[in-house]
């Protein structure tokens, strides 16, 4: 058993941590969360600075690197901050269902701009009345000569107001049995006629992310992008989920360190009672408690990673990780809240954001009860 972290990562690490000390600030996160903007100048010189899409390719713009190293960039990004982190490491969001599924065309077409920070990417998997389960869908694409035909609405999408390219889950074959097997991964270019986007807010937090309501009017798109094979569309989003969700643990592991750093600096020099807060043994608990959630989701998601890039692809152990990082975040941003008081619950001080902000881990990419479902079918044998 090894739990160094390689040269390699330890350098990715700090690389990462160094780009949000410099470029990340407490005025510009709020200004950008306020006005619910995507923070564009950060995000290019990230992509820039090569800290977006290290898990593709190098011949696809990446570094050939493996999740792991990733989701080291996405914790030290969302430690840096949690809105500015979260809508960076977001801005390539289902990219690797290109980047696992599709034809080399399509790779070169959509992985190399968004590596370089010309291009965001989005994945449209829920809809109003699919979200957990997403075994049949109202989105239906039929092929009509040269074209799929895409009819539907997907919701909550992120990205969805400001990505270029989308990869939308629709229902080829709404007869097929199991209906799941009926389904297919497409590519739709934003512009593309019959194709709208509408913003949904205001919202609790990750409010530099837009999050967008689609609408697909007869839109066409040609047979060409089709991502994979017809009918296997489920099964490509189950297994983008196998690494995504390692990638929503980093964020939710990143968030609760940074609201721990922001709240153990307070308490080093905050007084009451004749004393600084950080010698009442109640604080010293606190903290206590706080540094050994994260560590335990820290070993659960870098394990799970691990376990990624070797190909041991473990579902239960990143829906185990997952659902214990969204948790930690949860408890960790609340109780860094209540560290700071009053001062605790205004935005200047930071830790607010990351309580807003923390809540979206425990529910997007699966919510906490159906990572329980995932970890409890791997344990009862129900999954095969
Ligand atoms: C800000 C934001 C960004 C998002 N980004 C994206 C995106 O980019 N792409 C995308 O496709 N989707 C995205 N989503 C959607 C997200 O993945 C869904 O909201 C989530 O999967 C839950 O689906 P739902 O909202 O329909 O809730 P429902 O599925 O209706 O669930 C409601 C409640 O019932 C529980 N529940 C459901 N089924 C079961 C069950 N079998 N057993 C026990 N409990 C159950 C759930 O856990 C939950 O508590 C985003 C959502 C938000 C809020």
């Amino acid at each position: 058993m090894d739990f160094e972290l390689t040269r390699l990562q330890k350098e990715v690490q700090k690389k990462a941590r160094e780009f949000a000390l410099r470029e990340f600030s407490k005025e510009t996160a709020l200004e950008l969360d306020e006005s619910y903007t995507f923070p564009h100048a950060i995000w290019k010189k990230a992509c820039r600075s090569g800290l977006v899409g290290v898990h593709f390719a190098r011949e696809y713009g990446g570094q050939g690197w493996g999740v792991t190293e990733n989701i080291l960039i996405v914790e030290e990004l969302c430690r840096g901050d949690s809105g500015i982190g979260i809508a960076l490491s977001l801005a390539d969001f289902s990219s690797e269902v290109v980047l696992r599924f599709g034809s080399p065309e399509q790779k070169q077409k959509v992985l190399i701009p968004v590596a370089r920070g010309e291009s965001i990417s989005a994945g449209a998997y829920t809809e109003p009345d699919h979200g957990s389960d997403i075994t049949l869908l109202f989105t239906t694409a039929t092929k009509q000569g040269d074209f799929f035909v895409i009819n539907g609405t997907k919701t909550f999408i992120t990205n969805g107001t400001c990505a270029d390219f989308f990869v939308v889950l629709c229902q080829t074959d709404p007869d097929a049995k199991p209906s799941y097997r009926g389904q297919c991964t497409l590519l739709v270019e934003k512009g593309t006629k019959g194709f709208t986007a509408t913003e949904i807010k205001p919202k609790m937090g990750i409010r530099m992310t837009s999050t967008a309501q689609l609408s697909f009017s007869d839109t066409k798109v040609p047979l060409s992008n089709l991502i994979g094979e017809e009918g296997k569309g489920f099964y490509q989003v189950l297994e983008f989920f196998d690494e995504s969700r390692i990638e929503i643990a980093a964020q939710a592991l990143g968030v609760s360190q940074g609201a721990f750093d922001r709240a153990l600096d307070y308490v080093k020099n905050r007084r009451q009672f004749g004393k600084k807060l950080i010698d009442f043994q109640t604080t010293q608990h606190k903290l206590a408690e706080m540094a050994t959630k994260i560590e335990t989701a820290r070993l659960l998601t870098y394990k799970a990673a691990w376990n990624y890039d070797q190909k041991r692809i473990d579902p239960k152990l990143t829906s185990m990780a997952k659902m214990h990082a969204g948790r930690t975040a949860v408890e960790v941003t609340e109780e860094a809240v209540e560290l700071l008081g009053g001062y605790g619950y205004l935005n200047e001080y930071e830790v607010e954001r990351f309580y807003r902000d923390a809540k979206i881990t425990e529910i997007y990419e699966g919510t906490r009860e159906i990572q329980k479902n995932t970890i409890a079918s791997y344990l009862t044998g129900k999954h095969k």
